[in-house]
């Protein structure tokens, strides 16, 4: 059996181009004892993963040149040296960007989708639904009455976090690109208010109307002008849960960093960065809400979906361009 596999041939300088990637054909063999062969079902494509772009370490390690491109995917069992892990079984694995695998039955995790579609699954259940359940349960005192502003809103984390926010009862804010992303926040998920960033010629002016009782709680996903802008209209004692800053992760520069930071201290803002990593044990309740919420319709999975391995360059230079509503991910077999 093979597989194909993209691996990171160069790193980029600024935004990712075609040619820092390769697709590659390796052979997969049969599993051993203690190893699984897996088919994998989806992949994900995550814009975290320009961070490790870089050479140097982060909060994670680099991608290695010549190496496949780790990321989350789902896949089934095809073959087993583990009695623990028959042929069958879904297996969640960080093995990255490739059809198939032979690997320890250690490096995956078997997984219950509790009915939900493999796409619904990787959505809501994947690091995008805990990411954003955990910034709107555990990250920042969300309080009842706050007023909630989401960047990135028509996204993967920005879409959950915004339906949280409003499943618990708040006005809810979101800001995304271009008028389908605004159709799907306004009329699919009922946000209260919603700007389109793209159309609007002053960010922090438009949330100032959006908001006139001002912002309580920032679901951050973009960092730059859209914290500029909540850290303007965010009343005293605002917290902000800083889930991510896309806008600046191909700025090497920094040219559209916040320049209103010390408007923090006026205010008394609390802002916490966190990581999905640290917090997954803390979540005890997470699949209960989220297929709960499902499946009575009070949450709403969206996804953009690349067929074939060959996409995935294509999907991931998308998901950093804006081209996803909901989920970016890539399906490699049903
Ligand atoms: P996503 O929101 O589905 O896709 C990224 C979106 O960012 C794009 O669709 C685009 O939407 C928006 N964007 C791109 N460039 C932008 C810019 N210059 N200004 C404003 N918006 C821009 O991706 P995701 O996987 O859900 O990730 C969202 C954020 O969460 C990212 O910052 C990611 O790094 C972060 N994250 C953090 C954790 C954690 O543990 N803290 C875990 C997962 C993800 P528009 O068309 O609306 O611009």
């Amino acid at each position: 059996m093979q597989s194909r596999e993209i691996h990171l041939v160069q790193r980029p300088e600024g935004e990712p181009t075609h040619d820092c990637f390769a697709m590659v054909t390796v052979d997969v063999p049969q599993p051993g004892p203690g190893e699984v062969q897996v088919r994998n079902l989806l992949m994900s494509v995550d814009p975290a993963m320009r961070g490790r772009m870089y050479a140097g370490r982060s909060y994670v390690p680099p991608y290695e040149l010549g190496e496949v491109m780790e990321a989350r995917a789902l896949g089934v069992v095809t073959a087993s040296g583990d009695p623990a892990i028959p042929v069958g079984t879904h297996v969640n694995s960080q093995l990255g960007w490739r059809e198939a695998f032979t690997a320890p039955s250690s490096t995956v995790e078997p997984v219950d989708l509790h009915g939900l579609p493999p796409q619904v699954f990787m959505n809501l259940a994947g690091t995008s639904g805990q990411t954003a359940y955990i910034g709107m349960t555990l990250i920042g005192d969300l309080r009842p009455g706050d007023v909630v502003f989401v960047s990135a809103a028509a996204g993967s984390v920005g879409s959950i976090a915004a339906q949280i926010a409003k499943l618990k009862g708040h006005k809810v804010i979101g800001s995304a690109g271009g008028p389908a992303k605004v159709a799907f926040l306004r009329d699919e998920l009922g946000l209260d208010e919603v700007i389109d960033y793209k159309a609007v010629p002053k960010l922090t002016k438009s949330l100032a109307e959006a908001a006139p009782e001002g912002i309580d709680y920032y679901f951050d996903n973009v960092g730059g002008e859209h914290l500029h802008a909540a850290i303007a209209v965010a009343n005293t004692f605002a917290r902000f849960a800083v889930c991510g800053m896309i806008s600046q992760y191909n700025d090497v520069g920094g040219s559209n960093w916040p320049r209103n930071l010390t408007t923090i201290m006026g205010k008394c803002i609390r802002m916490e960065g966190f990581l999905l990593f640290h917090y997954q044990d803390k979540i005890p309740n997470f699949m209960a809400d989220i297929t709960k919420w499902y499946n009575a319709g009070q949450l709403k999975s969206r996804e953009t979906v690349f067929d074939g391995i060959e996409h995935a360059v294509d999907a991931f230079l998308g998901v950093m361009r804006g081209d996803n509503i909901g989920k970016m991910m890539v399906r490699l077999s049903d």
